[in-house]
Formats: C-alpha cells, sequence, structure tokens
C-alpha cells in the first residue's frame, strides 16, 4: 500500500526542469510565498499581464494539499449559501458567487489546455437526512438568485444511481467537474514557467520586510526584492507572516484510493461525478473504472494518512455494505485551511502586501478566483477582490483555536450523523409498519377475523419519543464508533 503525504504522488515531473533553488540576489515586480494552486495561479495571470514573478516554494510544487486532493470543481465556498447572503447582503453574494463560478471557468479552461487531462463531468451534494423543503429552498437560490445550473434529484434517483439507501435527496451540479489532481498542478507549474514565471523549490522564505516601496524577502541562501508580495503559503506560512498564520486554522483531511474493485463497483455506483454529503462527512468519486477515491476522517493535527486506513474502510463499508472488504491502495493526506467566518483571504493586507490563503476544502475554484482577482488589481488596478473585505483577518486561536475546532468539528459531524441514521430508522419504520399491516390484513382476511381496532382506524404510531429513544439506542452506538474513528 502507497502511503502519500499530500503531494508527494505529484512525483517528478519528465518536462519539468529540475528542482531549483533560489541562491543569487534577485528583484522582480512580484514574488509570491508558495507554489501551491493559489501561488501558481497568481504567478501565471500576473505574468500573462507582463510582471516580472518569481514565486518561492519552502519544499515542492504542490507539496501540500495542492498535489493531491479529489478534483472536484464547484462553485461556490465553505461558507454556505444562506449566510453568505445573511453576511453580505444579496447583491454582494450574487457578486461574489459569480466570481467563484468564474474560478470554476478558469479551472476548466486551464485543465484543457494540460495535455492528457481528461475531465469527469457532474457532482451530486446529497442530504442525510430527508429534508426535502430544505432542499426545494437551497435550489431555487441557487437557479433564481444566483444563475447556477443545479437539478433536483428525487430520494429514488439519488439512490438508484448511487446504489445506497443512506442518502435521501440530491442536488446535481451539471457543470461541476473533476481534474486529476497531480496532473493539474504540474500543468498549472509548466503554463506558469511558459509565461516566464521562475519557480524556485527547496527555498523557503524565512522573513520578510513589507515596508517601503521595494519590499525585502530572505531565504537562506539569497535576498529577494520586489514591489509586491503575494503570500500564498496557507497554513504553513510560519515565521515571516506569524500573524497571518495564526488567522487560519489548519485542519488535516485524509483519502485514500482503493484496490480495483471490479465489476461489483460499476453494478453498485452509476454515477461517475463526485459525491459530497450535505455534512461534509464523506466526499467520493470512482477514479480509474473500478476503484474508489474516498475522503472522510480530518484532524486538527498532523498524523500519518496510514493511520485512516481502517476509518475510511468503515465509512465505506457503512454506506456500501454490498461492496464487501475493501483493501487501500493508497492513502493521503493534507492541510487545508480554515478561517473562523469560512470565506477565503484574498486582498491587500497593507501595500503592496497581498494574501491568498484560507481556501479550506473547496480550493480549486476559490484559489483560481483569488489569482485573477490578484493579478488583475496589481496590474490592472481590478477592485474586486474587495468585495472580501467583509470578511477580515480574524485570530483563529493558535492551539488553543485547534482543540475547540476539533470539538466543533467532531460535534458537527457526529450530531448530523446519527441525524441522519434517526431519519433512515425513521423511513425504515414507516415501511416495516405498512407491510406488517398489510400482513395482519392479510391474516385477517384469510381466517375470517376482524382486526381488533375498528376498520379504516390506524394502528397509533409509536410516540415520537419512543422511536427516537429506540432509534438512537439500535444506531447511536454504532454511528457514534464510526464518528469517534473518523475523528481520530
Ligand atoms: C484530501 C483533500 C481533498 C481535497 N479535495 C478537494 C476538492 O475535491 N476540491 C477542492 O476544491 N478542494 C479540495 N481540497 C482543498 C484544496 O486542496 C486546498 O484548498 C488547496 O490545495 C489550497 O491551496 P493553497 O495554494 O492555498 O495551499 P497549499 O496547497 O498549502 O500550498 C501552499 C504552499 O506554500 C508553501 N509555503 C508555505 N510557507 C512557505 C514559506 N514560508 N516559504 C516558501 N513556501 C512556503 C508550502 O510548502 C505549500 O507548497 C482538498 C484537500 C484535501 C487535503
Amino acid at each position: 500500500m502507497a502511503e502519500t503525504f499530500a503531494s508527494a504522488t505529484a512525483g517528478p515531473d519528465q518536462d519539468a526542469p529540475l528542482r531549483a533553488r533560489l541562491s543569487f540576489d534577485l528583484d522582480v515586480d512580484i514574488c509570491v510565498i508558495g507554489a501551491g494552486l493559489a501561488g501558481l495561479t497568481v504567478a501565471i495571470e500576473a505574468a500573462r499581464l507582463g510582471a516580472s514573478v518569481a514565486v518561492l516554494e519552502g519544499r515542492h510544487i504542490g507539496w501540500n494539499a495542492s498535489g493531491r486532493h479529489l478534483g472536484t470543481v464547484m462553485p461556490g465556498y465553505g461558507l454556505p449559501i444562506g449566510d453568505l447572503i445573511e453576511r453580505v447582503g444579496l447583491n454582494d453574494a450574487r457578486e461574489l458567487w459569480q466570481l467563484s463560478k468564474q474560478g470554476a471557468d478558469y479551472v476548466r479552461a486551464a485543465a484543457a489546455a494540460m495535455p492528457g487531462m481528461t475531465l469527469t463531468e457532474g457532482a451530486l451534494e446529497v442530504s442525510n437526512v430527508d429534508a426535502g423543503e430544505t432542499l426545494i429552498s437551497r435550489l431555487q437560490t441557487l437557479s433564481e438568485d444566483f444563475s447556477t445550473e443545479v437539478e433536483g434529484w428525487q430520494v429514488d434517483r439519488v439512490r438508484e444511481q448511487l446504489g445506497t439507501p443512506r442518502y435521501f435527496h440530491g442536488i446535481h451540479f451539471p457543470r461541476a467537474f473533476q481534474v486529476d489532481s497531480g496532473q493539474y498542478i504540474k500543468g498549472l507549474a509548466g503554463q506558469a514557467r511558459r509565461a516566464g514565471v521562475r519557480i524556485f523549490e527547496d527555498t523557503p522564505v524565512v522573513s520578510i520586510d513589507p515596508s517601503g516601496i521595494r519590499k525585502r524577502v530572505v531565504t537562506p541562501s539569497a535576498r529577494l526584492r520586489a514591489s509586491h508580495i503575494v503570500a500564498a503559503g496557507n497554513v504553513h506560512l510560519g515565521a515571516p507572516l506569524r500573524r497571518l498564520s495564526e488567522t487560519l486554522l489548519p485542519v488535516w483531511r485524509y483519502a485514500a484510493v482503493t484496490e480495483p474493485l471490479g465489476e461489483r463497483l460499476g453494478e453498485t455506483i452509476a454515477f461517475r461525478g463526485s459525491v459530497a454529503d450535505s455534512d461534509g462527512v464523506d466526499h467520493f468519486r470512482v477514479v480509474d473504472g473500478d476503484r474508489l477515491m474516498w475522503a472522510s476522517p480530518e484532524t486538527t493535527w498532523e498524523a500519518r494518512p496510514s493511520r485512516f486506513g481502517p476509518v475510511i474502510a468503515r465509512r465505506i463499508a457503512a454506506i456500501y455494505p454490498r461492496l464487501g472488504k475493501v483493501a487501500m491502495a493508497e492513502l493521503f493526506g493534507g492541510a487545508v485551511g480554515v478561517t473562523v467566518h469560512g470565506m477565503p483571504q484574498i486582498g491587500q493586507v497593507q501595500k503592496g502586501l497581498w494574501v491568498a490563503s484560507g481556501f479550506g476544502r473547496q480550493g480549486l475554484n476559490t484559489s483560481a478566483m483569488a489569482g485573477q482577482l490578484i493579478a488583475r488589481s496589481i496590474l490592472q488596478g481590478d477592485e474586486r477582490w474587495k468585495l472580501f473585505s467583509p470578511f477580515e483577518l480574524v485570530w483563529a486561536g493558535g492551539a488553543t483555536g485547534r482543540v475547540a475546532g476539533h470539538l466543533i468539528g467532531m460535534w458537527g459531524r457526529g450530531s448530523s450523523a446519527v441525524a441522519g441514521a434517526l431519519a433512515r430508522y425513521r423511513e425504515g419504520a414507516r415501511a416495516r409498519e405498512s407491510v406488517r399491516e398489510a400482513r395482519l390484513a392479510e391474516a385477517n382476511r384469510q381466517a375470517g377475523t376482524r382486526s381488533r381496532r375498528p376498520p379504516g382506524m390506524p394502528r397509533p404510531p409509536p410516540s415520537p419519543e419512543a422511536q427516537d429513544e429506540a432509534a438512537t439506542r439500535a444506531v447511536a452506538s454504532r454511528e457514534s464508533e464510526q464518528i469517534r474513528g473518523g475523528s481520530v
């Protein structure tokens, strides 16, 4: 079984030059710190607009989450759309949403220009609970107020396409798509080089001096001067801008790719896009025809991805018991930066010092959007990044914040899973009850006896409390065991 922490799978790129370290002093227009999705996109866009750009990367291109992820590209942000409207009002929320769609379009166009890249289409957000009403109102908001192509899928369609009774309704995003993460980051680096960007790896930025017109950047073996610095180092930025790093809560997310599952996978899951449950617990898709790529567990501290093989296997078994025993071929993980308000950090924090971070679990469209916004602001005076200014840089609490974040995450994910189990239990109980009623009526008819209840009088249902109690007893222990496992 292969184990990769973050993006080691991005691997050597035959077309790329050998890793270059910055070993001489350099003067450029723009210095970007970090060669992840965000840093590379800012660099490409700025170079295409005529700036001289250097990217300084402490490890190697795509070293963290940007090199290995699930590749789902959707419109929107980590912050739910209702909360976005509440925070900034409908008009600004619409503009922000539009920008997030443009970010997704950017990724599609960039991927289309990468040789050998094949996209898979469509993403499905499924509900763990029977919440048709909520779904309809969300569908209306997305399609009518935010001009987003979406389809509401009834429970039957969701279950037929996904081959599990686990989920209820779904929202299908037919224009969402998936990229291969390794190919995408290599492709971005190639596009950056062709645009004239100079990328230096093994070059950590150890300090910066952002005062003055020409800002100074210090690395272990060289100094660089630039008119603009873009901090795109995400949660690993560290010493050069400690206060900025502390506005992010690092969350390590882990995923696996299974061994080939053969025909049983195709017989079970018909849908070929990606699937995410509405509580953010599981995110998966079929890859290479007969393997599952599955992300689920999270921690607020760094751990080895191999620890999570059994946890992911249990999640798959809970949702797809008919797949039987599933072996893992590869495990990987990476740190995402989560902000207190759930929106990315995009903008100018002081003259000539920019930030592009905090893209959370939805970093493909949002980092692409950030790259465009920042490059256009520096070089063309586009001020749309100011739409993000209501979302201030807020201290995420350092180590205390991590513990609190973990507890809140566990509670949210755990309680929503139990709610899902209750909803499925109620549905099962209703079905079992009507089968029992039919059998009883048939037995009475054959025996020529009458039901002890007057005809037409339905059997009183068990009280909701009794249902909940029974359901909680039946399933909560199993669920909470899985959730505890999922949050190790
Ligand atoms: C398992 C998993 C699945 C995911 N699935 C999806 C998905 O399907 N769709 C989606 O949209 N998003 C997904 N994401 C989220 C997405 O991968 C991230 O949001 C995105 O990669 C963040 O990109 P970034 O450039 O901001 O940060 P990073 O990838 O962290 O890049 C930052 C880079 O900066 C460098 N750096 C930091 N500090 C310094 C310094 N001082 N000097 C020099 N270099 C420095 C680091 O070495 C790193 O390479 C997933 C994440 C994970 C972990």
